[in-house]
């Protein structure tokens, strides 16, 4: 699949009024803050333009991006006649609102992530950039249109969250450099730092206290696993979204090369994310279950599953490819 150049997705944005922007649920700093600047930058070309969530589950922490851009009514935009992905490619990342992304008659996808083919008619996804934000950063200079503080901020804020703040192997000298571009549209990085990670629910330090209490550790402690279930959601009062970073948090352990935490939805299906350390790929084993990702973070989600069956195929599944990565060295 091939690219398009940001000058002719700038012109195709150009030429629509109605739009709907597309991110993934269980939207991440990455997924907000670049949907929230592209959303901005439209509506200040005079654009009708909306975030379209999959679900009302906005994290805490990000809700400071949503200057009223987000909406859950499909009927926001009766007819679009154009949808973005962002951070996403594919409907599956937005099941809810799959079916209002086949509307729009003209689709664009700008993501990260490793994908080989996508259903949109735009494409720019490039899975060396450490955030979706830096492509949109792109996209806004390529257009020539004005960036603000807000702007600013909700690219820094995809760009801090999705490289582990400047940490993960993502991180280039383009990415320092985009946000060096940052401060002259006046960035406050701690006040955006304070949002995002200084906000945290009594709830949510609760949860991640008692899963961390019950890590499990693999494969002479190269495999870390967690989970969370919805028994430990009622008992602690924290949201599903409160688990996010958990899985850092297992990455972190010494000797650690791959990390697994699952989440149990209240539908009978289980999402895991995944990372990995030195050279473990876990994109490979998202895959083997039908998700995707990068090399270094990935996920995927199954249906009609129990828990810990899923737990154990997970395990069973990193143990092996942490066996052949060992035949291979
Ligand atoms: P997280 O663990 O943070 O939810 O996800 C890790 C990475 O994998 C993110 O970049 C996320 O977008 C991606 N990812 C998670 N689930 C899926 C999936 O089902 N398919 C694809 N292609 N990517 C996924
Ligand atoms: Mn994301
Ligand atoms: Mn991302």
């Amino acid at each position: 699949m091939k690219n398009n150049t940001f000058e002719e997705i700038g012109s195709v944005l150009e030429g629509a009024d109605n739009i709907l922007i597309f991110p993934h649920l269980n939207m991440d700093g990455d997924a907000m803050g670049s949907s929230a600047a592209l959303c901005r930058m439209l509506r200040n070309m005079g654009k009708n333009c909306w975030i379209m969530l999959n679900d009302g589950d906005v994290a805490d922490n990000l809700t400071f991006m949503d200057k009223g851009y987000c909406t859950c009514d499909p009927m926001t935009i009766p007819a679009p006649e154009l949808a973005v992905t962002v951070d996403c490619s594919e409907p599956k990342r937005f099941p809810e609102v799959g079916w209002k992304y086949e509307q729009a008659p003209v689709k664009i996808s700008i993501d990260h992530h490793m994908i080989q083919e996508t259903a949109s008619d735009y494409n720019y996804i490039d899975p060396s950039s450490c955030a979706t934000g830096e492509l949109i950063w792109l996209l806004i200079k390529a257009m020539g249109q004005p960036a603000d503080r807000e702007i600013a901020e909700d690219i820094f804020a995809a760009i801090t969250t999705d490289s582990g703040n400047f940490q993960y192997s993502n991180t280039t000298k383009r990415t320092h450099e985009i946000v060096a571009e940052l401060f002259d549209f006046g960035l406050d990085c701690n006040r955006v730092s304070t949002a995002l990670y200084e906000c945290v629910r009594p709830e949510k330090l609760r949860l991640k206290s008692r899963v961390l209490s019950a890590v499990d550790l693999f494969g002479d402690g190269k495999l870390a696993m967690a989970r969370v279930n919805q028994a430990l959601l009622k008992e602690t009062g924290a949201v599903m979204s409160d688990a996010e970073g958990i899985v850092a948090e297992l990455r972190s352990l010494k000797g650690v090369e791959i990390a697994a935490f699952l989440k149990e939805g209240e539908d009978g299906e289980v999402y895991v994310s995944l990372r990995a350390k030195g050279s473990a790929d876990v994109q490979k084993i998202a895959a083997s279950f039908g998700g995707g990702g990068h090399v270094k973070a990935a996920g995927c989600t199954l249906h009609d599953v129990k828990l810990d069956e899923v737990y154990e195929q997970v395990k069973h599944t990193a143990l092996l490819a942490l066996e052949a990565q060992e035949d291979r060295s």
